[in-house]
């Protein structure tokens, strides 16, 4: 999608701060880290949110689960979050589906 902001960062069109990338997909350092460590997992395909999982495109979505858990292990992560936020009133800001992996801090419950 053109004037997509994540998009153009799995493009490699706007900087980011890579951890991993294939084919699929792309993982980055979140600008604003809300723990020691925190990175955003996203499909290259452009995917509006976890309310635009299709049965044609959800085969990203579990390759994006396999990436998070060869990257936590490649970093030494046990114990971290995955959330993803699905709509603006749910916190989502950018609307190209991504998965938060938050690890390095006690994590509270419920989330606020
Ligand atoms: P959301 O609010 O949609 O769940 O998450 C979007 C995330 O993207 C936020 O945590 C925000 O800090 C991050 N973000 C927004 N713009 C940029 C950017 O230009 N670069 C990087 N690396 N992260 C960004
Ligand atoms: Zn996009």
């Amino acid at each position: 999608m053109s004037d997509c902001l994540f998009c153009k960062i799995a493009a490699g069109e706007i900087p980011s701060n890579k951890v991993y990338e294939d084919e699929q997909v792309y993982v980055f350092h979140d600008i604003d880290p809300q723990a020691p460590t925190h990175f955003l997992v996203i499909p290259k395909a452009h995917i509006v949110s976890c309310g635009a999982i299709t049965a044609e495109n959800s085969a990203v979505v579990a390759h994006c689960f396999e990436v998070i858990s060869k990257v936590t292990k490649d970093l030494g992560l046990t114990d971290f979050r995955v959330v993803s936020n699905c709509g603006a009133s749910a916190g989502q800001s950018v609307f190209h589906l991504h998965f938060h992996v938050l690890a390095g801090r006690d994590m509270t419950w419920p989330p606020g």
